[in-house]
């Protein structure tokens, strides 16, 4: 009863619209209704999964910029920091997939800003800094992916109670 309880207030969730708090279905996978007053709310755990699987993204494309350097024989500050952000990316998605609640966790939440501020940097922004091109379209997915951070990392403020 009591694990119960508190398996219960792990997943509790501040409705948006009403500020009470509610349950949602353990595995729902749709929007997370408000059994008080149906508003609708983010599917977080949801949410968090496609940022994990975003991060499967980035670990393969670290990994791919690391093995052609590596190839190249290049063994400089830039290979040394892709193997860190490799790594980074593996310690990010193992911590997010196996946590209940990622939403609360402040780790999880830092970790996931450092691995695609540090993937901006390293694959766009020295790349431009060291060639003096622009490259528009992919500073455009970075934007729309940061974009998409800011608003989870906005909902999940908003969806975790004060005091669970
Ligand atoms: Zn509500």
């Amino acid at each position: 009863m009591l694990e119960r309880r508190m398996n219960e207030q792990a997943v509790a969730i501040r409705c948006r619209a009403c500020r009470k708090t509610f349950t949602p279905e353990a595995g729902e996978s749709g929007v997370w209704v408000c059994g008080h007053c149906r508003g609708k709310n983010p599917n977080l755990a949801r949410h968090f999964r496609s940022v994990a699987d975003l991060c499967v993204f980035g670990l393969l494309a670290a990994l791919f910029f690391l093995a052609r350097r590596l190839e190249a024989g290049t063994r400089d500050w830039r290979t040394l920091a892709q193997a860190i952000h490799a790594a980074l990316f593996v310690v990010t998605i193992v911590l997010t997939y196996r946590a209940a609640t990622p939403w609360r966790s402040v780790t999880i939440k830092t970790l996931i800003w450092v691995v695609f501020v540090a993937a901006l940097a390293l694959n766009v922004g020295v790349p431009m800094w060291l060639s003096g091109k622009m490259y528009l379209p992919v500073l455009a997915v970075y934007g729309a992916i940061f974009w998409y951070l800011a608003w989870l990392h906005i909902q999940a403020a908003k969806c975790t109670p004060r005091h669970p």
